[in-house]
């Protein structure tokens, strides 16, 4: 289970590293966000699914 993630997109809402902060985090500058772990266990799944479902811009990808 992997995570792309198109930076590119992010316009830093925050959505994704308040719904799985064990896998995104957030830049404190630019607020865009940050990898914490990008190879997610089955565990943190669908945390990182429904933060990939909320990302307004389409930024996380999924590859499973
Ligand atoms: S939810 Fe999407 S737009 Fe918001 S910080 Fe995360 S990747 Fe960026």
């Amino acid at each position: 289970m992997k995570i792309r993630l198109h930076t590119d997109r992010c316009i830093g809402s925050g959505m994704c590293a308040a719904i799985a902060p064990t896998v995104f985090d957030q830049d404190p500058d630019t607020m865009l966000v940050l990898p914490r772990d990008l190879s997610p266990s089955a565990e943190k799944w669908a945390a990182a699914a429904a933060a990939a479902d909320c990302c307004p811009v389409s930024a996380i990808e999924l590859l499973e």
